[in-house]
């Protein structure tokens, strides 16, 4: 048997039904190895040792003959295959033998065209033969490469759904929470008498949307970290006689020292820490957020003790003096700043931590970047800036303008579909502050309030994307006439222009924080189309997660949004030019990493 075997070292044939099928020597010249290769891809292949090639040969053959006849079948064409699981040979006297193959993982395509590359008869035909197994390579290649987007695919999904679960069980309790307050409510109600029922209507008719504290004023704050946040802007002695209304008396300068010499919870130092940037581009909300609430994304709903709103804003408004100026209430700021951060949703995106990011960015602009020097601003402006910044995107469902009016929403009813959240935005946080107890304006002369309320009404309606091209031309025609921007309709444009900067801001943000927010605006994005996709409404661009191409949407967007928009901010402040540069850099991540 194995000198006839070695006498026909390669059989080649493809069947009517385009198997590829090979027999040959095995590597020790040992068996015949039989292999089949199905247009698809599938492979199939066994070996047959003297054995079982005896068990399969007809008993008149000899393996002269047996061979022979092998080597006919295969140059005549009278081979055949069932699904390459079967190999069929059919002899010259019209019997048959059956070669019953094993599937296999191995690339049987590439098997047969390198070993028939071996064999002198098909050297006529080796740079076709080449080609193919370039061609084979390549496919394989493409292949591979599937497959691991395929892998990665699975994981992001997998994230999301264990992301999802957690916020699930975060809405629960906090639907939990609420129930319990609705029958606490009820319950008191019904005991209490006739008069306190009026007394306390009366109360609450003054404001007409939803408390997102329940019956509380404020979250429970820690005093000792507020004092700490107070710290890094005053030297203690100075602060400890506020003439304010102060919650959190600020520390002696001795106290200090000792404070954060040995910080009393680590929680306290991380804060003190991370607040050491806050003047800084790099400040980093995640962390604030993360040492707040344990971490930076599940907990948003919860946080019992306040998160990196409540932080940012709470040092922002005094590192500016405005609590100080003002004689702010610190009671009823605390209450506010956590009503408002109690108010953001715990969407992947428009959460409070976006909030105080875009808080941040914005004293960036006025500060660093110049804007408050610029305009010469005053202490109402400024504190308007900076509260329009804290509630920009409050209430914020996770659905954008375009969805509300597609699907006429309440919402796109009641304002027309014009700007239909921004509206939303600044009016239910003013119905909150009907309430006295949020009501952070009432320090306020009735001018200053006027003055503000103006301020933060066009600031917040300036950041609908809707009206974004008319806001960047408006600005544009007037920076044209003169850089002169003191009077109130400039200042006020000039502000909205720094609120639309740090909106998109993250395309400009060191790449760890960038990436962070261009994967959370994705995940909002991609739940918004599953909306769409569920109503049977075409998702909308880029919010289809089945065609997932985030490089295109985010060089896109940095292309005819961000670096326009930070471009001409520079030509007013140049101080703020290095924000060009640092999107050029975000959006060479996705020229590498282009995943479309
Ligand atoms: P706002 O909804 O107020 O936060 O407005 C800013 C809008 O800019 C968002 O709603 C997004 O549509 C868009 N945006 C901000 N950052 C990005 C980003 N990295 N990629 C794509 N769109 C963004
Ligand atoms: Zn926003």
């Amino acid at each position: 048997m194995l000198a006839e075997l070695q006498k026909s070292p390669s059989l080649y044939a493809t069947t009517k039904d385009n198997v590829v099928v090979l027999a040959r020597m095995s590597a020790d010249a040992q068996r015949l190895v039989v292999c089949a290769a199905l247009a698809e891809g599938k492979s199939f292949e066994a070996e047959f040792n003297e054995a079982s090639l005896t068990a399969l040969k007809p008993a008149d053959f000899g393996w002269d003959r047996f061979f022979e006849e092998l080597q006919g079948s295969f140059n005549s064409g009278r081979v055949s295959s069932t699904s390459g699981a079967f190999v069929e040979i059919t002899s010259s006297n019209g019997s048959k033998f059956q070669f019953s193959l094993e599937q296999t993982s191995e690339d049987i395509q590439r098997v047969i065209l390198n070993s028939l590359l071996n064999y002198h008869h098909i050297h006529t035909h080796s740079k076709e033969i080449e080609k193919q197994l370039e061609e084979a390579g390549k496919q394989e290649q493409e292949v591979r490469m599937q497959a691991a987007d395929l892998e990665r695919e699975e994981v992001s999904l997998k994230e999301s759904i264990a992301r999802n679960k957690e916020q699930e069980d975060v809405n629960q309790r906090r639907l939990a929470e609420l129930n319990g307050q609705l029958a606490a409510a009820e319950d008191k109600k019904r005991k209490s008498g006739a008069a306190d029922v009026e007394e306390e209507d009366e109360e609450l008719t003054t404001c007409r949307c939803r408390i997102p504290l329940g019956e509380k004023d404020c979250k429970d704050v820690d005093a000792e970290l507020l004092k700490l946040v107070k710290g890094r802007w005053t030297d203690g002695a100075t602060e400890a006689d506020s003439i304010y209304n102060s919650v959190a008396r600020p520390y002696t300068s001795s106290e200090l020292t000792a404070q954060t010499s040995s910080f009393s919870s680590a929680q306290r130092q991380a804060i003190w820490q991370a607040l050491e940037k806050i003047d800084d581009w790099d400040y980093d909300v995640f962390n604030v957020q993360s040492q707040m609430s344990g971490d930076d994304n599940a907990s948003l709903a919860i946080q019992a003790n306040g998160g990196s709103l409540l932080v940012t804003g709470f040092a922002l408004m005094f590192r500016h003096g405005l609590m100080q100026k003002f004689k702010i209430d610190e009671r009823i700021l605390l209450n506010w700043l956590t009503v408002v951060e109690a108010g953001y949703h715990g969407n992947p995106y428009h959460n409070s931590m976006h909030a105080a990011d875009v808080l941040h960015i914005t004293h960036y602009i006025l500060s660093k970047g110049g804007l408050a020097k610029k305009c010469k601003l005053t202490d109402e402006d400024m504190f308007g800036a900076l509260f329009a910044a804290i509630i920009h995107d409050y209430d914020h469902p996770g659905i954008n303008n375009s969805f509300h009016v597609k699907t006429q929403t309440y919402l796109a009813t009641l304002y027309n579909d014009r700007s239909v959240l921004e509206n939303r935005h600044v009016s239910s946080v003013f119905e909150l502050m009907k309430l006295s107890k949020f009501n952070v304006l009432s320090a306020f002369t009735d001018d200053q309030r006027r003055d503000i309320r103006d301020t933060v009404i066009e600031m917040v309606l300036s950041t609908d994307m809707g009206l974004h091209a008319k806001i960047v031309n408006q600005f544009k025609r007037r920076l044209q006439e003169n850089h002169d921007f003191t009077k109130k309709d400039d200042i006020r444009l000039a502000l909205s222009m720094a609120v639309k900067m740090a909106d998109i801001s993250n395309c400009g943000r060191p790449e760890h924080i960038y990436l962070k927010w261009s994967g959370k605006i994705a995940d909002e994005f991609y739940m918004q189309g599953d909306r769409e996709r569920n109503l049977g409404l075409p998702c909308s661009p880029f919010m289809d997660r089945s065609q997932p191409a985030m490089a295109k949407g985010q060089i896109a967007f940095m292309n005819y949004i961000v670096v326009p928009l930070f471009e001409c901010i520079s030509e007013f402040l140049p101080d703020m030019h290095f924000s060009v540069d640092h999107t050029e850099q975000n959006k060479a991540y996705w020229n590498k990493n282009d995943d479309s």
